[in-house]
């Protein structure tokens, strides 16, 4: 197994971890982009949004409410959060396990660099 994020999800590499369900993990990104900077990664391999498949309905839908519940654990539903799906190499794509970032704690610009 390969995939940096298959092994944070199985726990064989360390993470700060915010929330785990059955399907989904949440941890905190190495390299903060914001005050509050977390991934919330389906334990299952999905390379990213563009290879979803309608069999990853379900999952896709527990880990946009997981974002909104990182975003209440860390206080941050009220002042207003932003959930990034970089996909592909002109989306910014670094790590080919579908990740979604919940970033939080500053204003946050628009649009995105
Ligand atoms: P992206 O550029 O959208 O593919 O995002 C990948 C993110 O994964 C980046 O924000 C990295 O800082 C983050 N990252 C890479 N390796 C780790 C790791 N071992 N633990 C936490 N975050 C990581
Ligand atoms: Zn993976």
């Amino acid at each position: 197994m390969s995939c940096i994020f298959c092994r944070i999800a199985s726990g064989e590499i360390p993470s700060h971890r915010v929330l785990e369900t059955e399907n989904v993990v949440a941890f905190h990104d190495l390299s903060p982009q914001a005050p509050i900077h977390v991934l919330v990664i389906p334990r299952a391999h999905i390379e990213s949004v563009g290879a979803a498949q309608p069999e990853h309905a379900a999952v896709l839908g527990e880990l946009l409410l997981a974002c909104r519940q990182v975003a209440e654990q860390l206080r941050v539903l009220e002042s207003g959060f932003r959930v990034v799906l970089n996909t592909g190499p002109n989306g910014g794509q670094t790590v080919p396990h579908l990740h979604a970032h919940v970033l939080a704690g500053r204003h946050l610009t628009w649009p995105p660099g």
